[in-house]
């Protein structure tokens, strides 16, 4: 198999999750794997491609990509309709590490689209629920209007503990707090996700963690982490960064020697704290 050669594949089905998100059902014929953390490149002739991590398990060849709207390739995808064909290379990239992650508290951390990323871990997590202990998400976004699968939210509680939080309150910015509120109907907390860690009971010998979200977010999530005592090898993060070939010959995404397509996207926060042209 050539890894830069893309197969096409056609949409199955979209779903729209926000008013710039959408998540597009899709399927291969020939059997393949996936890990929760891997990416594809997608894109469509003439227009490009953009690395969109797996949102879901890979299962009869079936899988989901949920995309943001926020430019050349992505807007130009956000048109397309079922039935339209799209291509697509990968699965490339580390994952999330599930098996380090077996027998151990989960602490999972999201930020916006970066939910994405994090969903099929909560799949795995669901569908071998005994081989987890402790499972707990706590996922920000600037709104309820922003948050992505929140009609999957009831099912996830049945595993998983849930902390929910907005910047924002029917369109009001609320700076600070982590209180509750009532207003505009919205049950859960307001404020930052880095308020709702205090929530969290976090055994640091015992508890992975895994964070996706805005760069400036897991900066400050990662050291908060820190000051309840794990340790920075226990701590994982998906790196975004502009990349062309997805398997580390062009160099686009290399910092420091590390390559964000091919040693990430997901990393330790160990490997890449700290690092001289500001990984995290
Ligand atoms: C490993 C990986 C997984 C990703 N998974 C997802 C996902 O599941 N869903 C999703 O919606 N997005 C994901 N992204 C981000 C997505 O790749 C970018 O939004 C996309 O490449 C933008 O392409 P574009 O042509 O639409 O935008 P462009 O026209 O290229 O750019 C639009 C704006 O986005 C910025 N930008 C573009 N690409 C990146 C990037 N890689 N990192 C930071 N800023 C960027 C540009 O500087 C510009 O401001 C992922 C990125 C990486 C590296």
């Amino acid at each position: 198999m050539n890894p830069l050669k893309p197969v096409k594949v056609s949409i199955k089905d979209i779903k729209t999750e926000t008013n710039d998100v959408k998540t597009y059902v899709l399927s291969l014929k020939d059997s393949f794997k996936a890990l929760p953390g891997q990416f594809n490149m997608l894109g469509y002739p003439g227009v490009g491609e953009a690395p969109i991590s797996y949102s879901s398990l890979v299962r009869n060849g079936y899988f989901e990509h949920t995309i943001k709207a926020v430019g050349r390739v992505t807007r130009f995808l956000d048109g397309l309709k079922i039935k339209d064909e799209i291509v697509l290379r990968g699965p490339y990239g580390r994952g999330w590490p599930m098996n380090k992650a077996r027998g151990k508290d989960i602490l999972l951390i999201a930020g916006g689209v970066g939910l994405a990323p994090i969903r099929p871990v909560i799949q795995i997590i669901l569908e071998k629920r005994d081989l987890f202990d402790d499972v707990s998400l706590i996922y920000g976004a600037r709104n309820e209007k922003n948050m992505l699968f929140i009609d999957e939210f009831d099912k996830w509680r049945k595993g998983i503990s849930l902390y929910l939080t907005v910047d924002e309150v029917a369109n009001l910015p609320v700076f600070s707090t982590g209180k509750r509120r009532s207003k505009g109907g919205w049950k859960h907390s307001v404020g930052l996700v880095t308020y709702l860690l205090d929530k969290v009971k976090i055994k640091p010998d015992k508890t992975f963690v895994f964070v996706c979200g805005p760069e400036i977010m897991m900066r400050f999530i990662c050291r908060g982490l820190l000051m309840t005592g794990i340790a920075s090898s226990r701590i994982y993060v998906s790196l975004e960064r502009r990349m062309k070939c997805g398997i580390a010959h062009c160099g686009h995404c290399q910092h420091s020697g590390l390559f964000v397509c091919k040693d990430g996207p997901v990393f330790s926060y160990r490997d890449v704290r700290g690092l001289p042209d500001g990984l995290l």
